[in-house]
């Protein structure tokens, strides 16, 4: 790709992110279309706010959301931290639950045991990773499935398989509703899902192929055994990247008009970013995007939609829409 090709591109990211009238009517005009999860985030968080406002009006306890978090890792106190104010910022009640780093798995489990028992909480997330002394298993099937906001524990993955009420885990929920509010075909779609992790890549690649709005593709499911695995990219009507590797999806693994969903996210340091450090995806976007139909940017695609989709599950916990 010529560099003027290149600097359009960036220019182009770079104006997304400002989002200024102006500049979302220059995007629009340049052929692909940035699907903007901080924009679909915010909507669905004004949505659930309105709900809490109603639920109070009503007399109603409002949703009560607890996270545990183990340690001093500092991209799991980001998460952490972010999911505490979203729930704050919607008119959720939240309490985090600290534990130390060397705690032992037993006292872990009692107190996921204690919050299984609290009838004022109405769901719960354990962060992950969990130190490797800890079976993190075990501590997600201590989860009591209707609390389990996460959609971790193997009772709400069985039930998505089976297509039962069920909550879904925040990424692939909040990526089937991007697709969702951005109309975009899927049925009869091939759709290569690369990542198979229990977190994103393998309910994702269910999601897909079920019989539902958002699904019947027909799905490739890839991962790090997989060979010659642009054989697959190159026939996808839609791809989910998500597996860790920054920029590893690349302008000739693609076909003309692709739908492209980034999910990975690696931290680098940065010296020009005030925080220290940026945040990469899986897909090289500036010479991907020109090829593309629609196309999630990092940050500001999927990443806003998993903290989104994890309040909407706490809603549907306080609300007992799923388990009476
Ligand atoms: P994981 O490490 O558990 O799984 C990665 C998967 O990718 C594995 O199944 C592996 O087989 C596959 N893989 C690795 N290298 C590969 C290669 N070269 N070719 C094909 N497959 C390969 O990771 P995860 O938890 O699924 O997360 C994946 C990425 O998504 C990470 O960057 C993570 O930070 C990010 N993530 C983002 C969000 C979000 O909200 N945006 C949520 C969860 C995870």
């Amino acid at each position: 790709m010529s560099d003027w090709v290149s600097i359009i591109h960036k220019l182009r990211l770079k104006q997304f992110r400002k989002r200024t009238k102006f500049q979302l009517i220059f995007i629009q005009n340049m052929g692909y279309q940035i699907i903007d999860g901080k924009k679909v985030a915010k909507e669905i968080q004004e949505q659930i706010k309105k709900e809490v406002e109603h639920l109070k009006q009503l007399g109603q306890k409002v949703p009560h959301i607890a996270a545990v978090l183990v340690g001093n890792d500092g991209a799991s106190e980001t998460y952490v931290n972010n999911k505490i104010k979203a729930c704050n910022s919607v008119g959720f009640q939240s309490t985090l639950v600290r534990l130390p780093e060397y705690v032992t798995e037993n006292k872990l489990l009692e107190e996921v045991e204690k919050l299984n028992q609290n009838e004022d909480i109405d769901g719960f997330i354990v962060q992950l990773p969990l130190p490797r002394h800890i079976n993190e298993q075990k501590v997600i099937e201590a989860i009591v499935p209707s609390k389990d906001i996460d959609g971790f524990h193997p009772i709400n993955v069985g039930r998505m398989v089976l297509n039962l009420p069920c909550y879904v885990s925040a990424t692939p929920y909040g990526i089937v509703q991007l697709l969702e509010y951005y109309k975009i075909e899927t049925s009869g779609k091939h759709c290569v899902v690369i990542g198979r992790s229990h977190i994103v890549g393998s309910p994702m690649s269910i999601l897909m192929a079920k019989n539902t709005p958002i699904g019947n593709a027909t799905v490739t499911l890839c991962h790090s055994k997989t060979k010659d695995l642009k054989q697959y990219t190159l026939q996808a009507d839609i791809i989910i990247c998500a597996i860790g590797s920054p920029h590893f999806l690349t302008a000739d693994m693609v076909k003309e008009g692709v739908v492209v969903i980034d999910v990975g996210i690696t931290r680098i340091e940065s010296k020009d970013s005030p925080t220290g450090y940026k945040l990469l995806g899986d897909v090289k976007f500036d010479e991907v995007a020109p090829k593309c139909s629609y196309i999630t940017p990092v940050p500001g695609g999927v990443g806003p939609m998993t903290i989104a989709s994890l309040l909407k599950n706490g809603l549907l916990a306080a609300k007992k829409e799923i388990y009476r």
